[in-house]
């Protein structure tokens, strides 16, 4: 199942759409929001929303803020994409709350 759906991810705010922009920025899903914290300084130069007890936003955005962040010229961008495409992906594979949640701990490779 891709494109627009429920997100499967968000405690109990199943109002919530999936889709790229949510899932990088809107997504409140604990495991998202401690890997948002991990890479804190990709957003707070992008987003004043931002913060480190609210890492997520709620408020819309315009497309151009979004490709900016996607465009800037920093490669911990790529490492962060990747840590979060594997939190999506594995949510939808199997229940999310069998798995073992190392993020919640710290990630082990920063
Ligand atoms: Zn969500």
């Amino acid at each position: 199942m891709v494109g627009f759906r429920v997100c499967d991810q968000c405690p109990g705010e199943d109002e919530h759409v999936q889709n790229e922009v949510h899932a990088l920025l809107f997504c409140q899903d604990h495991r998202v929001c401690e890997l948002r914290k991990h890479f804190s300084f990709l957003f707070t130069p992008f987003f004043e929303d931002f913060s480190a007890t609210q890492p997520f936003l709620l408020q819309q955005v315009n497309n151009q803020l979004v490709h900016d962040f996607l465009s800037q010229q920093n490669n911990r961008l790529f490492l962060f994409l990747s840590e979060h495409m594997d939190l999506f992906v594995a949510g939808r594979d199997q229940s999310a709350a069998d798995q073992p949640n190392n993020l919640a701990e710290g990630h082990p490779q920063l």
